[in-house]
């Protein structure tokens, strides 16, 4: 006999123990130089920035700057191993020095978490099970491809592009790299990257993990910097292809000084994606999810869920579920195994997220945030959600990149598939029904480069990934990943 299950009697917060993650175990250096040609050099500016931990403004290590005689020599570097041991290696041999990479982020898993985690401020068990694995499986991943690209592109005989310039934001350090650089290297490319000011440490690993992983010098140079440093890479005479991942604003700039050249490129832009709850969705697992694609990461996420579309008739249980599920989450020391709200990462993108809360009142829209203490130094933004929102409010139209949800309803379908489609972006969307029928219709109207049905913010080395209109172009991952890197 079915009992009647009364929901249990809870109020407030889980009260758990600090669990911080150790940081006995990582090696950081006082300073950083540029990995140019296998080796750290110092930078010709001499010019060095710290990095700060965003949870607590103490400083980490300081970053070399690089000018145009550094990104000259970067440059120089991944031309001579292109023309000399890269290309003439057999893709076989390639491929071990991929899988090489690939085993020494795992063996350095833990250590590259607490970098990330301390660098960015994003939670542990995030960087711990979302950056550092993904990192790890795209070299797996690519590392597959690289003896099979004529099985890949039958009767096409792919070559590679040459010399990539690839520039990463600060959201996903270590992860962005790992998109940009395995892809690159299993087509037989070389590469000049550049990761964010704020977060360059896990970039930085990564290049002392190539030198163990004995790749021959100048395959890969990493160079630090901020956005001048980017755009010298993107205006170089000898780079053959452009790699971005950031913002659709600088992505214009990059998109303007490249056009007219020979340069190949993939954007990878910004977004402001739609997360649909169906009135027959399972609303547990659905609030679970809109709770993972807008507050996962501090929403530092290009493809975060921004815009929730809740169908009129479950509207009020989703809200007071969405309003409880909120209050129970925790923000506080991105070390903590606990913590599920980490820091902003720095204090110009707080700036921004702020703006958008006085701009998103200023409007009319009703705001509910987290009420919980916010730590006294970094920078803290409390999950935030906003109601009676229309199309027309800029918090439903810009991304705001930081954990700030923009709520709307629907009645039907068409209206929802409208609203939804109501954008200059089109990276991402979440559908959340027990109709499999609504699904495919959805995802096959809806202007996304990824649908997730009844999940959301799942990424796998597999499938690819990538933006329709302001979003950007070209795809990351899979088997259309390693187009970009390939000349026919
Ligand atoms: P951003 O300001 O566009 O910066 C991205 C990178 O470009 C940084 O390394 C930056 O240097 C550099 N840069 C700045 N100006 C440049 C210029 N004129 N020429 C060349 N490079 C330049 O973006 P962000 O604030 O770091 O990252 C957030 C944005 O990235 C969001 O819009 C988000 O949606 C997007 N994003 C998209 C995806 C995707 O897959 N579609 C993934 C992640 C993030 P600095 O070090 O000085 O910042
Ligand atoms: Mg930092």
């Amino acid at each position: 006999m079915n009992k009647e299950i009364k929901p249990l009697k809870f109020s407030g917060k889980w009260d758990f123990d600090p669990a911080p993650e150790s940081v006995d175990h990582i090696s950081l250096k006082d300073q950083y130089g540029l990995f140019i040609n296998g080796k750290f050099e110092n930078p010709q500016t001499s010019n060095y920035f710290p990095s700060v931990n965003p949870a607590n403004e103490e400083h980490l290590s300081m970053i070399a700057e690089a000018g145009e005689k550094d990104i000259n020599a970067a440059v120089s570097a991944a031309r001579k191993a292109f023309d000399g041991p890269w290309s003439k290696m057999s893709a076989k041999e390639r491929g071990k020095y991929i899988f090489r990479i690939a085993r020494l982020i795992q063996e350095k898993s833990r250590e590259l978490a607490v970098i990330e985690t301390l660098d960015g401020g994003k939670p542990i068990r995030e960087s711990r099970d979302v950056d550092v694995p993904i990192a790890a499986a795209h070299f797996f991943y690519y590392a597959g491809w690289t003896d099979k690209l004529n099985y890949a592109f039958p009767n096409r005989d792919p070559k590679p592009v040459g010399v990539a310039g690839q520039v990463i934001p600060w959201n996903f350090p270590l992860m962005m790299a790992a998109w940009k650089i395995a892809p690159a290297l299993a087509t037989g490319n070389t590469v000049v990257l550049k990761p964010a000011e704020t977060t360059s440490l896990t970039a930085l690993k990564l290049a002392e993990i190539i030198q163990e992983a004995d790749l021959p010098n100048g395959v890969v140079n990493i160079i630090t910097g901020a956005g001048a440093t980017g755009a010298g890479i993107v205006n170089h005479q000898d780079i053959d292809k452009i790699a971005f991942t950031g913002s659709t604003g600088v992505g214009k700039i990059i998109m303007k000084a490249i056009a007219g050249s020979n340069k190949k490129s993939t954007m990878e832009l910004g977004g402001k994606a739609a997360n649909i709850i169906f009135e027959d969705a399972p609303l547990d697992q659905a609030v679970e999810g809109v709770i993972n694609g807008i507050y996962f990461n501090q929403g530092h996420v290009c493809c975060a869920g921004s815009r929730l579309f809740v169908q009129e008739s479950v509207y009020d249980v989703v809200l007071r579920k969405l309003k409880d599920r909120i209050q129970s989450l925790i923000l506080g020391n991105p070390l903590d195994k606990n913590t599920d709200i980490g820091a902003i990462n720095s204090k110009e993108q707080l700036g921004t997220i702020n703006k958008y809360l006085k701009i998103g009142q200023q409007e009319g829209a009703d705001m509910f945030q987290l009420e919980c203490p916010i730590p006294k130094k970094g920078f803290w933004c409390p999950p935030t959600l906003f109601t009676n929102v229309s199309q027309s409010h800029v918090i439903a139209k810009e991304e705001i990149f930081g954990p700030v949800l923009a709520i709307q309803t629907f009645r039907t379908i068409d209206e929802v598939i409208t609203k939804a489609n109501n954008t200059p972006f089109g990276l991402s969307a979440g559908v959340w029904t027990d109709k499999g029928s609504k699904i495919f219709n959805l995802t096959s109207q809806m202007r996304a480069g990824v649908v997730w049905a009844n999940t959301y913010n799942k990424f796998d080395p597999t499938s690819p990934f990538g933006g329709y209109k302001e979003s950007g172009h070209g795809r990351e991952g899979g088997l259309h990943g390693l187009t970009p890197y390939l000349n026919f």
